[in-house]
């Protein structure tokens, strides 16, 4: 006989709601319903994708959010071998090839000791205040090091180790390329975690980081060396075919039409709504569909600045959310271009260019361009370059928000600069991202304790995201990855009855 569930039927299988369809939320999702549990994602927009977004149009592919990603973190592998997309990854052709503007022309970065002390990109002294790091800084000198809950910016960190030239020819333009800030406004205890307990650790930055890969390398000689050349993560940055969005499409396909709710922003969220039920603590109410639906577990990866338009409540009573800081986010526009090949004098090989906010003083204004023809030539016809240029972050706020033909005159002036880019673009696509970066600031431990305060305050509520664990795509499906994990224990505790009520 068939038998309808109620709120008061221990259920044998349990029921949770992710809040999200960017990576995040989809590789949580994933976890949880290879796990045999009940899953249902609810997504704000009418697309899963969140900032993976890629468009095919006119024969051209590209990337309006994240253009690549790496197999940094293990879940990432873990999560392509289990989707089968290994046969999908697109690696960059010669993608070691990057360069970084000096001077107005672009420079490529060394990528070993010999071909840094070659480079132009910086200067004698700065090249030898880089190989004297290790020297000048032993642990024997612990006053120099930062103690554990300050706030340094990564500009001071770096600025100790190398130098200031070290800071606005590299590290200005990595963060910049990475997260659309500058080193003054990032938190280094934040954005750099590793870095910054390298240096607490061993004080040099550079012996910190060969001993510790030597140290790594150590442990791995007792393993199996099969297994563990199987387990290799990829080195460098690749995307799939069709565009990084192939990643969230194919986590949806999983998923199933029937475990994700489009057009779905969630309103409200109660915890402990019945007090007699057994099971299902949680009720969440989107605008879609105004009933409430009965859930066991909650992880939550909307963007912080939407967390606090969602009204929460515990055993009926208002859950205040007044205590989450304000983070602040970084706008961006991305700008896609197309040029006829023959008009494009001085191509380059390789990843892309990065611009030094320096280089302002040299007429240029763009953040950097990837060549994403050059890397995947796939995505363009044979007789067109592509190119994706970001402009915008926090030292350039407004310029992020010009119009359409304005960032088209800016592109076009930089491209001409960088790579003879001749003439106008044949094709031009705009895409205007108001929030697209979370800033890792000053104050992020704020954040950091205000999203402990929640998890603590509320069973079963959990968080995953880029406000989290760190920006990049990797650490996103890392952070959705653990979450599962952690809602998988609770369950589990849950249904021994071991956990306490908070
Ligand atoms: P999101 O993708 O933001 O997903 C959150 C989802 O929650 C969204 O779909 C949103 O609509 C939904 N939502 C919000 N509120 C609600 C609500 N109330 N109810 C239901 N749903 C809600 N990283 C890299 O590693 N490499 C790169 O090359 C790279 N380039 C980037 C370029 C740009 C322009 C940008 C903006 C980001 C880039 N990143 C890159 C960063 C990376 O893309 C993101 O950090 C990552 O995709 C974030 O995933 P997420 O799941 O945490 O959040």
């Amino acid at each position: 006989m068939a038998s309808s569930e109620t709120d008061d039927d221990p259920r044998s299988v349990k029921r949770v709601a992710v809040v999200g369809a960017g990576v995040s939320g989809l590789a949580a999702a994933y976890k949880l319903k290879s796990h045999g549990l009940d899953v249902t994602v609810f997504e704000a927009e009418g697309r899963a994708g969140g900032r993976l977004k890629s468009v095919s149009r006119n024969g051209l592919i590209w990337d309006e959010g994240a253009n690549t990603m790496t197999e940094s973190e293990v879940e990432v592998k873990g999560l392509i071998d289990a989707l089968g997309l290994e046969e999908k990854q697109q690696f960059p052709l010669s993608q070691h090839k990057r360069y970084i503007v000096k001077n107005g022309a672009p420079v490529l970065v060394p990528t070993n000791p010999a071909a840094l002390l070659k480079s132009k990109l910086l200067s004698a002294q700065s090249k030898i205040q880089v190989i004297f790091e290790p020297f000048m800084w032993k642990r024997s000198n612990p006053s120099d090091v930062c103690d554990e809950n300050s706030e340094e910016s990564v500009r001071s960190f770096f600025q100790r180790h190398f130098g200031k030239e070290v800071v606005d020819y590299l590290i200005d333009p990595f963060v910049g390329g990475t997260s659309a800030a500058d080193p003054e406004s990032l938190s280094m205890r934040h954005f750099f975690p590793e870095l910054w307990n390298l240096e607490k650790r061993y004080g040099s930055v550079i012996a910190g980081a060969l001993q510790s890969m030597l140290f790594a390398k150590r442990d791995k000689t007792g393993e199996n060396k099969t297994v563990l050349r199987k387990n290799k993560p990829k080195r460098g940055s690749f995307s799939f075919q069709g565009g990084m969005q192939t990643l969230t499409d194919t986590l949806c396909n999983e998923l199933g039409k029937e475990n994700l709710k489009f057009n779905s922003k969630v309103l409200t969220l109660a915890y402990g709504h019945d007090k007699s039920s057994s099971s299902q603590n949680w009720s969440i109410t989107c605008v879609s569909n105004q009933s409430t639906q009965g859930v066991d577990a909650v992880i939550m990866t909307a963007p912080l600045y939407n967390v606090k338009d969602i009204k929460i409540t515990k055993r009926r009573t208002p859950f205040p959310l007044n205590f989450l800081p304000e983070i602040s986010y970084v706008p961006i526009s991305v700008m896609i271009t197309t040029f006829k090949k023959e008009n494009v004098k001085r191509p380059l090989e390789g990843f892309g260019v990065l611009v030094p906010s320096k280089e302002r003083q040299n007429g240029l204004r763009t953040l950097g361009t990837l060549f994403s023809s050059m890397m995947f030539p796939d995505r363009a016809p044979s007789d067109l370059y592509l190119y994706t240029t970001f402009i915008g972050g926090t030292q350039n706020r407004e310029l992020a928000q010009a119009s359409t033909d304005e960032l088209k005159k800016i592109v076009t002036s930089d491209l001409r600069k960088l790579l003879g880019a001749e003439g106008e673009p044949t094709f031009v696509n705009h895409f205007y991202w108001s929030k697209g970066f979370p800033l890792y600031g000053r104050n992020y431990g704020s954040v950091l304790e205000a999203i402990d305060k929640m998890e603590k305050d509320l069973p079963g509520f959990f968080f995953a995201g880029n406000y989290k664990g760190g920006l990049s795509v990797g650490k996103a499906i890392a952070s959705g990855c653990q979450a599962a994990d952690l809602v998988i224990s609770y369950l589990n505790s849950a249904s021994d009855n071991t956990v306490p009520d908070k």
